[in-house]
């Protein structure tokens, strides 16, 4: 039996063979054309304009955030920049396929350069780029393989166009070795809640038709499992199934402690989908997803709108909106125009927004706005703080503007470990759980190479945790979590034993979340986040907390 690590999307698992995604076709050769360019350039034409259309009748019949990918990728397809660097080398005597195939790299290195969420839309720009040549090539346009029985689906990246209309009766997994939680993959699978790992170095060695375990919730893919294996996949299946159809009641331990379950998102249109799901709130807003692709700063009434229109949903509860998060994985044109070498040490959140702060007292004012015209619970913070300072200054600044809570999120070590002199000026704290991680461990959260290291479960980041725990009980403050590890069902209980107050999430761990604090009381949960805070390593504290639970070993440990 072997492992291989990858981020997990979600907290589904599955087990199946494997069918492996066909490889790509064959760079063109870089041979003179036998046709006129007036001739290759109506062949470019034709096909392009067919790739798009098919991208857009894929969109449609998918619906959702499928059909809003698959709309930017035709987009991208009939880019007129694009389609200049096309001419340029049809002008030269390339045949058709060779300028599609050599126009669309140099703008796929363009992308990759940018890293971050543009850097992610190279792979759909390769996916275009297929398309158009196998078009030109009459061949069909490259996708995922139909071996006859269901399987688990392992390829380099998927592209929106395979991910948007994959047949979910036949895809028991996702596995790709590239991609990472940002992808558009990622996205999709978690949407439609797919069973999905990306990034799993190793993965394109595993053979068609071998079998393996997928484990989202774990990040691995575990390569000839026994019976037993098997067997507890079945168990955690129906489990998931059970906690899906259980009655939606507000969060709460089983002595009846409540834990409110809240959710993060990134639109206010999820809103909807996430009440029926049971969200008594929302625990992180992340405002910046509003406005990736804008070039300029949007305006207050812009922003106003948007605001109200979350608040509205979400009417009499809490909304914890956070200020926006430029910079590394999230880079906003506005904010971020430096080149860093590290962004992720560099001017992000909090620190980009006071280099700018009419930006950040324009998103006060429409989120202030948007506070008086509803009747939400409205709590603002601010990302990526890292002193005391500057929770200062964010408190300060966001009451000047009429916020009635301001608070930080807890993403910097160096914030955990002050935490009581933190909570004695903010009023309240939200764990970042995703950066708390990346910043304890030294390991880029986008990098597959050091996934392994991007472990939620390490004990430097429980005890990290705990501090923030115990600085909200000192001055009674409320203390959230709000990245995916409050997703993670046991080690929700276990951030709860430490201290957090409320759990945010994304909607579709709701019920499995709920289910599971429903069986442990605070005592339990104690217990529990002390076994696993006396642990040395990630995979330890996990089956401390395992054992602690009295739930069977894992798979992997
Ligand atoms: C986090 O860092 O855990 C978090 C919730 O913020 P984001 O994932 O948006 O950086
Ligand atoms: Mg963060």
């Amino acid at each position: 039996m072997t492992e291989l690590r990858g981020v997990g999307i979600g907290l589904g698992v599955a087990h199946g063979p494997i069918a492996r995604m066909a490889a790509p076709l064959p760079a063109p050769e870089d041979s003179p054309s036998t046709a006129t360019p007036e001739e290759e350039t109506a062949r470019v034409r034709d096909a392009i304009a067919a790739v798009a259309r098919d991208l857009e009748t894929r969109g449609e019949t998918a619906g959702g955030a499928a059909q809003e990918v698959l709309e930017a990728q035709a987009m991208m397809a009939e880019d007129p920049a694009l389609e200049e660097e096309v001419a340029a080398r049809l002008a030269a005597g390339k045949t058709a396929e060779f300028a599609v195939f050599d126009a669309f790299a140099s703008f796929r290195d363009t992308l990759s350069a940018m890293g971050g969420y543009l850097g992610e839309r190279a792979a759909d720009l390769d996916d275009v780029a297929q398309r158009v040549i196998a078009h030109l090539r009459g061949l069909p346009a490259p996708g995922v393989p139909d071996p006859g029985h269901p399987f688990v689906l392992v390829a380099k990246d998927l592209a929106p166009a395979d991910t948007a209309l994959l047949d979910l009766d036949k895809v028991l997994a996702l596995v790709t070795t590239e991609g990472g939680p940002t992808s558009h993959t990622a996205i999709l699978a978690r949407e439609k809640s797919i069973v999905a790992i990306v990034g799993v170095h190793g993965a394109g060695d595993l053979a068609d038709g071998e079998t393996v375990i997928v484990d989202a919730a774990q990040g691995t893919v575990v390569t000839s499992p026994s019976e037993t294996d098997i067997a507890q996949v079945e168990r955690r299946k129906a489990d998931r199934a059970a906690a899906a159809a259980a009655p939606i009641t507000p969060g709460a331990l089983s002595d009846g402690t409540p834990v409110p379950l809240l959710v993060n998102l990134g639109k206010p249109d999820g809103a909807a989908a996430a009440v029926e799901l049971g969200a008594e709130g929302v625990g992180l807003f992340r405002t910046e997803f509003l406005f990736l692709s804008s070039a300029q700063a949007p305006g207050v009434e812009e922003q106003t709108k948007a605001y109200t229109e979350l608040l509205q949903a979400f009417e009499g509860k809490k909304v914890v909106v956070r200020a926006l998060d430029a910079g590394a994985d999230k880079p906003l044109a506005f904010l971020n125009d430096a080149h860093e070498e590290n962004p992720a040490l560099g001017l992000r959140g909090l620190r980009a927004l006071r280099a700018s702060e009419d930006i950040l007292r324009e998103q006060l004012t429409a989120l202030a706005n948007a506070d008086a015209a509803t009747n939400a619970d409205l709590w603002v913070m601010a990302p990526m703080v890292s002193t005391v300072e500057e929770t200062e200054y964010f408190v300060a600044i966001a009451k000047e503007h009429g916020i009635k809570t301001a608070g930080v999120m807890v993403e910097v070590p160096s914030l955990a470990l002050l935490a009581d002199k933190v909570l004695a000026v903010a009023d309240f704290a939200s764990i970042g759980t995703n950066d708390l991680t990346q910043y304890t461990l030294a390991a880029d959260r986008l990098l597959g190479s050091v996934a392994s290291f991007q472990d939620p479960w390490h004990p430097a980041v429980l005890q990290l945790v705990k501090a923030t725990g115990d600085g909200g009980r000192v001055h009674g403050k409320p203390v959230g979590i709000c990245g995916e590890a409050a997703a993670d069902p046991l080690l929700a209980v276990v951030l709860v034993g430490l201290g957090a107050t409320t759990l945010s999430m994304a909607p579709t761990a709701l019920a499995d979340v709920r289910a599971t604090l429903l069986t442990h009381s605070l005592d339990d949960a104690r217990r529990i986040a002390s076994a696993a805070l006396a642990a040395s390593d990630a995979a330890s504290a996990r089956s401390a907390a395992h054992e602690a639970a009295s739930l069977p070993k894992e798979i992997h440990s």
